[in-house]
């Protein structure tokens, strides 16, 4: 069959990568001029900088993918299991070290925070068991095929479903499970890992702890783009064929079958067409959607201001990941979804890929990656946010690490909701889709394919199972799934 892909995010050449393996003939289109989406890098004056993502979990679904692709992961492609999850800096004063080994990460926890050992180890135990119900049902297959809800193994899940916590909030959660404000924190920032709110969010999401503390985080040994790098050398050895510059205008439908596509003026006929288009884009300009009203009402996921920074001097107190924690989380999350703006004390995430990759800063000096959460673009003077914003993250550095940072910046490049809407055409530059701020997000993200629309489906992190990179590749498999070999 005759297959073309729309986007080249890591969803998109996954998905290529399996429907190529199996003998078809697989194109993709890309807008831009290189492969990754928002998983791209930048170089500036000897640093290098990955533009997205930069936590990495549950890297078997990358090996998942080589297998299904007929291929072994290429000794290039090495990663490694991080010892330290996260360096916490909290407003108060506190530092917090999130130890990978759980014995010395509840040590910290006991000795700095004075938490009650068993409360950490009952908290992973039930993170571990929602992961154990869940996966099935709604990370690895499809949530609207009735043949696999009707499997064993998921009805099975189904009799376990209050134990998901799905009545609960993320944060109502945390809050009966531990003492400490501070450790309460940090277990509710998980919800940002999906763009939510843990104040919104069912506790069903602290399943995203199991992930990182059970079951590890990794990081590549030449940076987060090296994965897309390699699943698109993978791609081209399966024979796929790739478009850059080429933005698809249209998907093209005739009797409730996706026929093609156009490619600015040029028609071009497919028998199976594969979206990696953010959904919303896809909904509003690609193709008449059935269910395009109530797309339209569902709520984006967060965005991110990012400051990418070269910074000509060594911080040994930081480390691969830095939190420097907001005093009043709530009302930080209140700015972001209800008032659409940043607070003015946010939670500041730091990302130095060159205390692992020490080819991504020049000798003696380190890349930052400096993130805050932002709402996602709804016509917000962005030039004013992002000038107060760099100011009060400035303060924040200076005053947790004890220096003057502007000091040791050389080089500076900025990424906005506005700049991540233009690059990456996800609506209001939306990380990961809609957000999961309401128990029934899980079933309101758009399915991986259409009942009214034959030939046609859809993958990456807009659509079932969501955002981020292990639940792309996961979207890829399920689609795969869908289409048999020639
Ligand atoms: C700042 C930031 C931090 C993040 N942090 C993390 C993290 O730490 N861990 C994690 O797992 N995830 C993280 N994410 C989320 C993660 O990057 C995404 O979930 C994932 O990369 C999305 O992949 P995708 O397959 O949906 O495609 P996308 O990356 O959204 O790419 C879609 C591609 O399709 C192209 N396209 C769209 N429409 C068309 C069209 N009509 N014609 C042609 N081309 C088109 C676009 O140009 C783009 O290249 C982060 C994202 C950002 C931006």
């Amino acid at each position: 069959m005759k297959i073309a892909v729309i986007g080249s995010g890591i969803g998109g050449i996954a998905t290529a990568c399996r429907l190529a393996a199996k003998g078809h003939e697989v194109t993709v289109f890309e807008k831009n001029a290189s492969p990754g989406g928002k998983m791209s890098e930048i170089n500036l004056e000897g640093y290098r900088f990955d533009t997205g993502p930069s936590l990495f979990t549950l890297p078997e679904l990358v090996e998942d993918l080589y297998t299904a692709s007929g291929e072994t992961v290429p000794s290039a492609f090495a990663y490694h299991k991080l010892e330290v999850l996260c360096k916490y800096f909290y407003n108060s004063g506190e530092n917090l070290v999130a130890w990978s080994d759980q014995k010395k990460f509840t040590n910290e926890c006991v000795q700095k925070l004075g938490e009650d050992p068993s409360n950490i180890s009952k908290y992973l135990k039930k993170a571990s068991l929602i992961y154990k119900i869940t996966a099935d049902i709604f990370l690895f297959n499809s949530l609207h095929k009735a043949k696999n809800l009707l499997k064993f193994s998921v009805l099975k899940s189904l009799l376990q479903v209050n134990k998901i916590r799905f009545y609960k909030t993320m944060h109502g959660d945390n809050i009966d499970n531990f003492k400490s404000p501070l450790l309460i924190q940090l277990f509710d920032r998980y919800a940002t890992y999906n763009g939510s709110n843990p104040y919104k969010a069912p506790a069903t999401l602290n399943v995203i702890a199991h992930l990182e503390n059970n079951l590890g985080a990794y990081f590549p040994a030449q940076g987060m783009y090296s994965i897309v790098k390699n699943i698109y050398e993978l791609a081209l050895k399966k024979g796929v064929t790739f478009n850059f510059n080429s933005l698809v205008t249209s998907i093209d439908i005739k009797n409730k079958k996706a026929v093609g596509i156009k490619v600015g003026d040029k028609a071009l006929a497919f028998d199976k067409i594969i979206s990696d288009s953010d959904i919303n884009y896809v909904v509003n300009n690609l193709m008449d959607h059935p269910h395009k009203k109530r797309f339209n009402r569902l709520e984006p996921s967060s965005s991110a201001l990012v400051f990418y920074w070269g910074v000509n001097k060594e911080f040994p107190e930081l480390d691969l990941h830095n939190i420097l924690f907001g005093g009043d989380y709530k009302e930080e999350f209140n700015k972001l979804f209800q008032e659409k703006t940043i607070f003015n004390d946010p939670t500041v995430y730091i990302f130095v890929s060159s205390k692992l990759v020490k080819n991504d800063a020049p000798a003696n000096c380190e890349n930052w990656f400096v993130m805050v959460n932002a709402p996602s673009n709804s016509k917000e003077n962005w030039d004013e946010l992002i000038r107060t914003t760099r100011q009060n993250i400035i303060n924040k550095i200076n005053k947790s690490l004890h220096t003057n940072i502007e000091d040791y910046i050389e080089h500076e490049k900025i990424a906005s909701p506005l700049t991540i809407e233009q690059n990456t055409l996800s609506k209001g530059g939306a990380l990961y889709g809609n957000s999961s701020n309401s128990m029934f997000s899980a079933f309101l993200r758009h399915p991986n394919f259409l009942n009214s629309v034959k030939n046609l489906y859809f993958v990456g992190g807009s659509v079932h199972p969501g955002g981020g990179i292990p639940l792309c590749l996961a979207s890829a498999k399920i689609v795969d799934n869908e289409i048999p070999a020639k």
